[in-house]
């Protein structure tokens, strides 16, 4: 037990199986399942931006990429 755990959640990578901090955000819309304002966000380090985001685009789904650093505070941040 210790007062860390809360305050030093790292933000992690979503690639299946990758425990890597986050470096990107992804922000997707699939328009069959959300309606075009909506944004989810997938997190990926260096290594995994590329193959998500192409994940993502060959789908058609891919809106924006972000790089995390520059809202180290994450203001806006809503995780889904
Ligand atoms: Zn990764």
């Amino acid at each position: 037990m210790s007062a860390s755990d809360i305050s030093t959640e790292v933000l992690v990578c979503s690639a299946r199986g990758c425990r890597a901090s986050a470096g990107w955000s992804l922000r997707w819309n699939n328009p069959r399942l959300h309606p075009p304002e909506r944004r989810k966000t997938w997190l990926a380090c260096d290594e995994h931006r590329g193959s998500l985001g192409d994940f993502l685009a060959a789908r058609g789904f891919l809106r924006e990429v972000a790089p995390l650093t520059e809202s180290p505070t994450l203001e806006g941040w809503t995780r889904t």
